[in-house]
């Protein structure tokens, strides 16, 4: 409540615009949900932001920060032109189809880009994502039990055995043809998220680069475009990715990787391990504006 009264009085803006973050926040969302859709109709909901709350993070960030694209860092970082005083990239995981339907609006009435981070073996299947699919059969509790399971054991009980799901499904993801519509829409990079959302640090190197491999490839067959940036599925360093996995990306040719460790991503982090804050549903914009002016650790 004084969080709402803070920022409809403007001392969030006031803050904010007097304010030079220490490194770029990079945002971590998931899924959108209509403000339609009742609540406890899906696994991992607080996963999946609500179109309107969207739309009020949206103008915070406009407003009161600086939008970049991966582009605009990437030349920053080449030397070609200095970042914003406040930068903030908006990212998404997993490539589910709401970031398309309710999102990708939302972003261009505010003229802000993002990177959107796709599992292409179940968006090329039409398939539920593995933990979706196990969390609707098991609960949420069942999923964490099996990232800590050997890939070969993950991948034929878990991921081969994934249901289909229907385009209106809040859970769908991308269909490939969206995937290519989503990459043209000026300011959105698609990364990849690998095929089927291993956690790496469970695979062998070969099965780490089969994953990675495969989504890239998929991912610029649909868009036309190189891939450039990964995000490590559940992404904690040293426990869900290995130094291995990080020189994979390299030898490949990716620029830039996200994790999720919480954190500004400052200048002397290396690029293939960028921090993120993840957004959750239960945040409302006051809420992103008291992080954003104070909360997140500087
Ligand atoms: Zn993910």
């Amino acid at each position: 409540m004084v969080k709402r009264g803070l920022l409809a009085a403007g001392h969030y803006r006031r803050t904010l615009r007097r304010s030079r973050f220490p490194g770029v926040v990079v945002l971590c969302y998931h899924g959108l949900r209509g403000d339609d859709t009742p609540a406890g109709a899906m696994a991992f909901e607080n996963l999946h932001v609500r179109e309107s709350t969207f739309d009020a993070h949206c103008r915070v960030l406009r407003d009161m920060c600086d939008p970049i694209s991966l582009d605009d860092w990437r030349a920053s970082m080449a030397g070609r032109a200095p970042l914003p005083p406040r930068p903030v990239l908006l990212t998404f995981d997993d490539g589910y189809r709401s970031v398309l339907t309710l999102g990708a609006p939302v972003l261009k009435a505010h003229g802000l880009p993002a990177v959107v981070f796709v599992c292409s073996e179940p968006a090329e299947r039409r398939r539920l994502v593995w933990f979706d699919d196990l969390a609707a059969r098991e609960g949420e509790d069942a999923v964490e039990a099996w990232k800590a399971h050997p890939y070969g054991d993950w991948l034929k009980t878990c991921a081969a055995n994934t249901h289909a799901v229907a385009d209106d499904d809040p859970r769908a993801l991308l269909r490939p043809d969206e995937v290519g519509q989503l990459s043209r829409q000026p300011g959105i990079e698609i990364g990849s998220h690998t095929a089927r959302h291993a956690i790496l640090s469970q695979a062998t190197a070969a099965e780490q680069r089969a994953e990675i491999e495969d989504s890239r490839a998929a991912i610029a067959r649909w868009t036309g475009r190189p891939v450039r940036a990964f995000a490590y599925p559940n992404g904690r360093p040293r426990v869900d990715y290995t130094a291995t996995t990080s020189s994979l990306l390299d030898e490949l040719g990716f620029d830039s990787a996200f994790t999720t460790r919480r954190a500004f991503a400052t200048p002397d982090e290396p690029p293939l391990e960028r921090s993120r804050f993840l957004m959750l549903a239960e945040v409302m914009a006051p809420e992103l504006a008291h992080r954003l002016a104070y909360a997140w650790p500087r």
